[in-house]
Order: C-alpha cells, then sequence, then structure tokens
C-alpha cells in the first residue's frame, strides 16, 4: 500500500497497485475519477498518456471474455458428452424395442 496523489481531485489516497483501475500509464488517477472518465463522453482519452479510454478499456474485456470462452467451452464440452450419452441411450433403447417387437411378431405368429 503506498500513498498517491491523484492527478484529477487532487486527494491522497491509499492504493495498492492491483486495486487502481486505471492501467494505461503509471501516472496515478484514482478510481473514483477514473471511472468518472469512462463515464464522461466528452473525454475520449487519457489526460496523461493520451491513450484513448475505449481501447483501454477493451483490452480489459478481452482478458474476461478469453476467460468466458474457457469457461464455456467447458461446458459446451460437457454438454457434447451428454448428448453422446443421451445418443447412446437412445440407440440403445431402440435395440430393445426392436427386440421386443419382433418378440411380440414371434409370438402373434405362433
Ligand atoms: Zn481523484
Ligand atoms: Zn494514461
Amino acid at each position: 500500500m503506498t500513498i498517491k496523489i491523484c492527478h484529477i481531485c487532487l486527494d491522497e489516497n491509499e492504493y495498492s497497485e492491483t486495486d487502481t483501475l486505471k492501467k494505461c500509464c503509471n501516472a496515478f488517477i484514482c478510481n473514483i475519477c477514473w471511472s468518472k472518465l469512462q463515464n464522461n463522453d466528452s473525454i475520449n482519452n487519457c489526460p496523461i498518456c493520451k491513450k484513448i479510454l475505449s481501447e483501454i478499456i477493451n483490452e480489459n474485456e478481452t482478458e474476461i471474455t478469453i476467460d468466458e470462452m474457457f469457461m464455456f467451452s467447458s461446458i459446451y464440452e460437457l454438454i457434447i458428452k451428454l448428448i453422446k450419452l443421451i445418443n447412446l441411450l437412445i440407440k440403445l433403447t431402440a435395440v430393445i424395442v426392436c427386440i421386443i417387437f419382433i418378440i411380440i411378431i414371434i409370438f402373434l405368429v405362433i
């Protein structure tokens, strides 16, 4: 934990590296000011390094989507396995029904 002075509101804040929302440059902006910047439609880039805010946000989002994709792929694999299992069950019941039909037909013939 280090005390940093926000470049926008000039408040002294105690933040650890991982707690700060702003990732683009080393200049410190507190989380409150940073979220205000992101919600402000007239400001499109970081006031310090001029990096485009939407790009910074997108970088964070892609990290999440990779995680989500990984999660979805494991769910997808599970569903495929389930479908294969159900397929197998259907084939098995179809075979059993066929056998029952044959037995019934044989009985009817006799
Ligand atoms: Zn601030
Ligand atoms: Zn910056």
